[in-house]
């Protein structure tokens, strides 16, 4: 049976995991985010206390288990959705998935659950590396105030109070990271379709997905 996969890939705060879970929503597809598969790995790195600039210390991949349940990721059986978007975790997270090893075994990984069904994931390399046919390829940008921005608001509504002035430099460090590191970086595919949200309401950068996709079809 053909597939149908969608990649969107871009840089922090692009609103990327939004409007990929409201893609799949709409085609009825699986949505994965692959950050989140990077967050919870960092995750339990912190929780073993391992140095995460020890990439040899990351063989513990090998015994970790991944599930998606009702869009929630549990890791070794536990739901960590919520643990892994910690402030903690996010300016640790660029480190250890510049790591060759955790990406080559995340990365497998993600392809695997890609093959036999229609598919949405987002993540800094899904339109080159993990799903280069990819069927549609997105790359969501905005200008870094506006992601910090969008970050802001998010945080206030969950009660959490980050001055927008930490979370921006916060941003900039962590795509500079993702942007510069050897393996897989933060970039778009040749192919891909690359969309400025900052100026976009969600539903009309939906919608542009939608059309482009439906022209093709
Ligand atoms: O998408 P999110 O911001 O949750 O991703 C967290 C981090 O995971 C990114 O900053 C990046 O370091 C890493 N990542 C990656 N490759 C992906 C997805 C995420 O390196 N495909």
């Amino acid at each position: 049976m053909k597939t149908t996969q969608i990649a969107i890939d871009g840089p922090a705060g692009a609103g990327k995991s939004t409007i990929a879970r409201l893609v799949a929503d709409l085609f009825d597809f699986t949505y994965i985010d692959t950050g989140a598969m990077y967050r919870a790995i960092t995750l339990k790195a912190m929780r073993m206390n391992i140095e995460l600039v020890d990439e040899e210390a990351f063989g513990f991949l090998d015994d970790t288990e991944f599930s998606y349940v009702e869009g929630r990721l549990h890791m070794d059986g536990a739901d960590v959705s919520r643990d892994i978007r910690t402030r903690e975790v996010s300016n640790n997270v660029s480190l250890v998935s510049s790591h060759r090893l955790v990406r080559k075994k995340l990365v497998e990984r993600q392809k695997c659950i890609a093959k036999d069904q229609d598919i949405v994931m987002d993540g800094r390399d899904i339109g080159y590396n993990v799903l280069p046919a990819a069927d549609y390829k997105f790359f969501l940008t905005a200008n870094v105030k506006t992601r910090a921005l969008r970050r802001f608001r998010e945080n206030e509504e969950q009660g959490l109070h980050i001055p927008l002035e930490d979370l921006e430099s916060e941003i900039i460090a962590r795509d500079d990271f993702d942007t510069n590191r050897i393996h897989s970086p933060l970039k778009p595919a040749n192919d891909a379709v690359i969309i400025d949200t900052s100026n976009m309401r969600i539903e009309d950068v939906v919608k542009t997905i939608e059309s482009i996709v439906k022209e093709v079809d």
